[in-house]
Order: C-alpha cells, then sequence, then structure tokens
C-alpha cells in the first residue's frame, strides 16, 4: 500500500520534472545528496537498491565528479562553489548496511562521504524497546561504534544526527540542548575526533526552527543539513545546508536529474 503510494507519488513527480526540469535545470550546480539504507527492502524511501546504487555512484566516478565529505565543504566555504563538478553524499539513520555495502561500493569507485548517525541506535546505545526506534529499521541491525571507526579509517566523516531522532522543532529548548550536546558527547568520546556537522532528524521545513539552529550552533557544530531540495549557492546558511534526497524508487535516469537541477523546479513537494 505504502509502496503503491510511493510510486504515484514518485510517477508524478518525474512527469512534472520531466514537463518543466529545464526551468531549474543547471549541470554545474553543486549538490548535496541524501541516502539512507542500501538494502533491498519493503520501504522504498528508507531502502536503496544495492544494484541501483551502485550505477548511481559508477556515473558519478565515470563522469569524474569529485566527492567532498561535508567538513570539506565548510572548510573551502565559499571558494569550493567556483570549483567544478563535485557532490557530496551522505547517508542518514546509521544502519549496519553502511559497512557492509555503502562502504565497499564507495570505495571501489574511490568516493568520500558523510554518515549522519543518530547515536541512541548504534548498537551499543540501544536502549529503547524495537517498537520505539526508527520504524523503517526495525528488522535491520543498527551500526556498532567498531563499524563507525572502520568508516572513519576509511576517509569518511561521521556526523550527529541527533541523540533520539526526534522532530527537534517540537521538541523543548532543554531537550534539543541535552539531545544534540549528549550525541556529539557519544560520537567524540568513542570515535576520539572533533564532530562539527549535524543532520536534522526529518530535515523538511517543519523540522527545526529559528530556535533549534541556534542550540545546535551553540552545542559547537558548524554546519547542519536540512532536506530542503536544491543545489549549493553564495550566500546559503551553513546552518540550513540544502540536500537532495535520492530514494529506492529513484532510476539511474531520475538520480541524473535530480543531479542536474530538474526536480528542483518542483521542490515545494519535498520541503514541506
Ligand atoms: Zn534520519
Amino acid at each position: 500500500m505504502v509502496a503503491a503510494k510511493s510510486h504515484r507519488k514518485q510517477i508524478i513527480q518525474y512527469g512534472l520534472a520531466r514537463t518543466f526540469g529545464w526551468a531549474s535545470r543547471n549541470i554545474t550546480a553543486k549538490r548535496i545528496l541524501t541516502f539512507h539504507s542500501v538494502a533491498v527492502g519493503t520501504d522504498p524511501f528508507a531502502h536503496q537498491n544495492p544494484e541501483l546504487f551502485e550505477q548511481q555512484i559508477r556515473y558519478l566516478a565515470e563522469n569524474r565528479y569529485m566527492s567532498y565529505r561535508i567538513s570539506d565543504i565548510i572548510s573551502r566555504w565559499p571558494y569550493i562553489l567556483d570549483e567544478e563538478r563535485w557532490v557530496a553524499l551522505t547517508f542518514d539513520d546509521g544502519v549496519d548496511n553502511a559497512i557492509t555495502t555503502v562502504c565497499p561500493i564507495l570505495q571501489r569507485y574511490g568516493i568520500k562521504a558523510t554518515f549522519f548517525i543518530p547515536t541512541l541506535c548504534i548498537k551499543e546505545q540501544r536502549t529503547l524497546p524495537e517498537r520505539e526506534m526508527l520504524s523503517c529499521y526495525q528488522n535491520n541491525h543498527m551500526i556498532s561504534w567498531h563499524d563507525l571507526s572502520v568508516i572513519v579509517d576509511s576517509g569518511h566523516e561521521i556526523g550527529s544526527h541527533g541523540h533520539s531522532h526526534v522532530k527537534l522543532s517540537r521538541q523543548s529548548e532543554e531537550f534539543v540542548r541535552e539531545d544534540v550536546t549528549l550525541s556529539k558527547k557519544l560520537l567524540e568520546n568513542n570515535l576520539m575526533m572533533s564532530i562539527k556537522s549535524f543532520a536534522y532528524p526529518f530535515g523538511r521545513t517543519d523540522a527545526f526552527t529559528h530556535n533549534t539552529r541556534k542550540i545546535i550552533s551553540e552545542a559547537g557544530y558548524d554546519s547542519c543539513c536540512t532536506m530542503m531540495s536544491r543545489s549549493l549557492a553564495r550566500g546559503d546558511d551553513l546552518l540550513l545546508l540544502p540536500r537532495t534526497g535520492i530514494t529506492g524508487l529513484d532510476t539511474l535516469k531520475t538520480f541524473i536529474m535530480k543531479l542536474n537541477g530538474d526536480y528542483d523546479c518542483i521542490r515545494w513537494i519535498y520541503d514541506r
């Protein structure tokens, strides 16, 4: 039922992007892409088919896209926007196929990425009953501290996705402060490194407020990724960076269309 509805929505979006995509197309645009789990699964918004995923990564490599981590973007901002053909891949939620499937494929094509982890979902941190965990991953294994250190050793970046993966805009100031601070502290203490990148759980325009942004900045993060879908531009707020979502329903064709901005003209569908 969910899959059928998602397919219908995807077909409508594809039709709109094909018709109006020329209006927003910009093949030199710099873009952050969001993926979640790469595995065969029933929820196409959470799971990306591994074969399709590899096709997309191969396309980036064959077309000589540079890949940057979020911290690379921040350290070179805004001059990085003058560089040619680059993309930043991000993987949210910390499912363990990041280590079994995603990293080997990225390594095959020399692509670097950023993994945003909700710390309560890390294997050793899990204290909630299964039903209260991210529902789409209830039957998946979540990532472990050892997996995360292997990801770091492979040259990728780890960022925070909050501690408990809740919509921060709906929580009290106190809760948000504790959640984002605890997540940072756990990642830094266990991985022995500074964690400066954050991705808002859910990430659409209703997932954060001016106050959320301020608290996250005060906690010591220097960038935050949203799920507002468009390319990066001069003048962007580094604490409200746009990202374009790639789902399990994307083919190589729609992946390229999203990369080139054809879907930006219908971003009002995504951003709310
Ligand atoms: Zn998430």
